[in-house]
């Protein structure tokens, strides 16, 4: 582990683990739910997903030291129809309770051809592309969505409603690893906007309100009694509406809005529901050679561009940085090594 010019620590993805897994138990998580997080997390520094790698252990420390969350949950799988599973996170953190669910996810959907996942009692604090990456590893496609706090005002409103609402899609490939989009219904992630008020930038217009419901382009505005916009306009909120139903109400569990009213603020993630859905494209389709038909539609995006390379697939950028972590290492922010060393004790 080396220290770098700009106050960077540089580490290998063995330290990135170790330094989860031990700040996780020292602050109340068993072993189980460590490495489900630390595994996680390790996945998201390896692909350069940082948001959502050691940068959340601060988070994840806040929830088990308020007892908003149980670090040593134990997940509960339940058989609930031929093509549904029901996980009960138990208030845990949700990567232990994706892991039971996701062989019987995937076992459901090879003999039904569908099959659903409803994860309720789960804190949430992760992308979401680890979960539908693994089954599409599995040759099934997956569609995950999640809901958050409520950030986000609906299109035509003023007032916060909606999370920031992440929705994942994986498509099995042919010799090349899944295509996998993962993207918050947001206009911005809320972490940019964090950013971006941070550094004194401004924000495009469309990202945000202020608290007098104008459009603006100041980060801190829209952060400090302003609002988030989805992305698209009216389009992106109803696709912000269909994930507050699909993780809510559909599978018994709380919309933002509920949600963000239970919540102590204490800087993690607040309860809810995920919800993942697994398809057999063999057992859809009908055809053999389902999968060179999705390859043959790859090929027709990627030469849809002006030049070679201006289009490419979601997921790339992380398959990329897959191949050069495990070699080169992460650096993350000296600050953020030193404050998890201390949370760590
Ligand atoms: P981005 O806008 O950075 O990326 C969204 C998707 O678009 C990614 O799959 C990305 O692939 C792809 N993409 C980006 N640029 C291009 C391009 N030029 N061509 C083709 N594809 C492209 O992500 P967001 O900021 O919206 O979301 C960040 C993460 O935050 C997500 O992982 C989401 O799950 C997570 N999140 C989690 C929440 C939770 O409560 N658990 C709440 C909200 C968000 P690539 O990765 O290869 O760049």
């Amino acid at each position: 582990m080396t220290e770098a010019s700009g106050g960077l620590r540089h580490l290998t993805l063995g330290q990135v683990h170790d330094l989860a897994f031990n700040c996780l138990t020292a602050n109340g998580c068993d072993d189980a739910n460590a490495q489900a997080i630390a595994d996680n997390m390790t996945a998201a520094e390896r692909d350069r997903s940082e948001s959502h790698g050691l940068f959340r252990l601060p988070g994840y420390v806040a929830s088990l030291r308020s007892g908003k969350v149980d670090g040593k949950a134990v997940p509960r799988v339940e058989d609930a129809a031929p093509g549904v599973v029901r996980v009960d996170a138990a208030n845990g953190f949700a990567p232990l309770a994706l892991e039971a669910g996701r062989k019987p996810l995937v076992a459901k959907a090879r003999s039904q051809g569908v099959a659903a996942l409803a994860l309720v009692r789960a804190y949430h604090f992760a992308a979401l592309w680890p979960e539908v990456e693994a089954i599409a590893r599995e040759g099934l496609a997956a569609v995950a969505c999640t809901s958050t706090l409520p950030y986000a005002a609906p299109a035509g409103g003023t007032r916060a409603v909606f999370g920031t609402n992440p929705v994942a899609f994986a498509w099995p490939r042919k010799d090349a690893p899944p295509m996998t989009v993962d993207m918050a219904t947001t206009a911005m992630a809320r972490g940019e906007v964090m950013i971006a008020a941070r550094e004194g930038h401004d924000v495009p217009l469309g990202v945000g309100l202020d608290a007098d419901g104008q459009p603006t382009r100041d980060p801190k505005a829209i952060l400090d009694g302003g609002v988030m916009l989805p992305f698209g306009g009216y389009k992106g909120s109803a696709i912000s509406m269909m994930v507050e139903l699909l993780a809510g109400a559909l599978i018994g569990e709380v919309f933002s809005y509920r949600a963000g009213a239970a919540d102590n603020r204490d800087g993690g993630p607040s309860r809810g529901g995920e919800l993942i859905l697994a398809f057999d494209p063999a057992r859809l389709s009908g055809n053999a050679d389902w999968q060179a038909e999705g390859e043959a539609f790859f090929r027709r995006m990627l030469d849809a561009g002006t030049t070679p390379g201006s289009v490419r697939l979601p997921g790339d950028r992380r398959y990329a940085n897959r191949e050069k972590t495990p070699r080169d290492g992460i650096a993350i922010p000296g600050a953020l090594y030193e404050q998890i060393v201390d949370l760590a004790g």
